[in-house]
């Protein structure tokens, strides 16, 4: 079991995440006009592949093994 954390302070909204995640476990949400990605999926769901993490290039996302 995995859990995925965004520093939101971190994120662009850029959505590379969202395009990575083999298992759609993230999305984009909107918020008091700031864009930011999240974690939609269930610990159980994530696959732990890191291309998330990897991917993004600000650094705003963790991957930890529960
Ligand atoms: S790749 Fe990084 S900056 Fe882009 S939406 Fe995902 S967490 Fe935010
Ligand atoms: S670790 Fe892999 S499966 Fe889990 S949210 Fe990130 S890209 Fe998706």
């Amino acid at each position: 079991m995995y859990i995925v954390t965004v520093d939101i302070e971190k994120c662009k909204g850029c959505g590379d995440c969202v395009d990575a995640c083999p298992g759609q476990q993230l999305a984009l949400v909107e918020e008091d006009g700031k864009k930011y990605a999240m974690f939609k999926g269930s610990p159980d769901d994530c696959l732990g592949c890191l291309a998330c993490q990897e991917g993004c290039a600000d650094g705003a996302i963790t991957v930890t093994e529960l």
